[in-house]
């Protein structure tokens, strides 16, 4: 098949390269790849540190991408070279008084319920896991499985596998009589494919034709420094009541994040969710205070009602959409390339992909062999 892929965040860039591995003929468009929300993301593939009351459904997802990561972080590596940081070393939850506590023992109420393993630790215990932390905390847990890998050298790594089809231009789906056949670039080109696939993150409800409204852009904060003396995993906490994690990479960096905004306009850090996200993640990691901060990032989080992604047809023939992965699309990127491929290639949908399909907002036409 020719496909062409809109859109080159982590979603587009996994579908697309999916779909490459697979034999079809793959156009990726977009003018500053890369640059979206994957930019921001911390890179935690963190299915029970985001497990919520009533999204069993997304849970079941989280954990069937986290479990595709491992290989897919070794292929990736090993094609491009480049290193993308993937680390199975586990999530520690903390609560830093007891109010706290009481937020990280529903979580493990709720994975319990669940059968999903998370570890209670006193205060000693923790700071035996991790003796970076405030003598102070209150205690928590360790999440075994909730890992992490480095969002921009993930992004980094697809585009460099995917070479010259890659195009840097925006892109729009042609639409010629109900029907998708292909896309027209901002510089006047027609592409022509038998499918499209729009990946736009928080700008997908531009691609698809008619009113609907289903994602909208929900702002985030994340700020990069780097120390001496970095955590050994994954920390996420209550901080008075405030969420806030961090996260280490290679050479002594950390991801702290990250703030979250029912917000339009222009994606710019404040001083007030930079000043709180500095604060608390000093408060549990003291060793904080002399880190170099290196970057501070703001983007869109894709959002929708639900917050599920949107995954398969569009009610537009010959058009697929692939977003709304609002807090996890790293997490989720290889589940729905896997789903965008089997979709494509009319095969087994993933089954717990089925339920994300673009038609629970009934705007939209489940059938993908009228589609094609
Ligand atoms: C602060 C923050 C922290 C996060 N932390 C995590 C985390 O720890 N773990 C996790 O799993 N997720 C995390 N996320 C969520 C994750 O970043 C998103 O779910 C994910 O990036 C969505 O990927 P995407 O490819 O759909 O969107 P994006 O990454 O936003 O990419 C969309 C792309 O579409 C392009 N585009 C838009 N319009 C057009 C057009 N007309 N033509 C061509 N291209 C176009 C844009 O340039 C962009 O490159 C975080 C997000 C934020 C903001």
């Amino acid at each position: 098949m020719r496909v062409a892929v809109i859109g080159a965040g982590v979603i587009g860039l996994a579908c697309a390269h999916e779909l490459v591995l697979s034999g079809h003929a793959v156009t990726v468009f977009d003018a500053h790849p890369a640059q979206g929300a994957t930019h921001a993301a911390a890179g935690m593939l963190s299915p029970a540190g985001e497990a919520w009351y009533g999204e069993d459904e997304l849970l079941r997802l989280g954990l069937a991408s986290a479990a595709l990561w491992p290989d897919i972080a070794t292929g990736l590596t090993a094609r491009s070279g480049i290193d993308v940081d993937y680390r199975n070393t586990g999530t520690l939850l903390v609560g830093k008084d007891r109010d706290d506590l009481a937020v990280v023992q529903r979580t493990i109420d709720l994975l319990t319920a669940h059968g999903i393993e998370a570890e209670q630790l006193g205060r000693e215990e923790l700071l035996a896991h991790e003796p970076t932390l405030n003598s102070r905390i209150a205690g928590g847990a360790i999440l075994h499985h909730d890992h992490n890998v480095n969002p921009r050298k993930a992004a980094e790594s697809l585009m460099a596998a995917l070479g010259e089809r890659l195009i840097r231009v925006n892109a729009r789906p042609d639409v010629v009589n109900g029907v998708c056949r292909g896309v027209i670039t901002d510089d006047g080109k027609v592409h022509r494919s038998d499918v499209v696939i729009a990946a736009t993150g928080h700008r997908l409800d531009d691609m698809i034709p008619g009113p609907q409204r289903v994602v909208r852009p929900v702002r985030g904060e994340t700020i990069r420094a780097r120390t001496d003396d970095p955590p050994r995993r994954t920390i996420r906490a209550s901080v008075q009541g405030r969420p806030v994690y961090v996260v280490p990479r290679a050479g002594g960096e950390v991801v702290i994040g990250a703030t979250s905004e029912e917000h339009a306009g222009d994606p710019m850090p404040t001083v007030g969710g930079v000043l709180r996200l500095l604060d608390d993640a000093r408060t549990l990691l003291p060793t904080l205070d002399t880190a170099e901060i290196l970057d501070i990032t703001c983007r869109f989080r894709p959002g929708t009602p639900d917050n599920g992604p949107v995954i398969g047809p569009s009610l537009t023939p010959g058009l697929l959409v692939a977003g709304g992965h609002y807090r996890g699309g790293v997490l989720l990127a290889p589940i729905t390339a896997l789903a965008i491929r089997a979709y494509v290639e009319h095969g087994d949908v993933p089954e717990a992909a089925r339920p994300f399909q673009p038609n629970r907002f009934g705007t939209f036409n489940a059938d993908i062999r009228s589609n094609l």
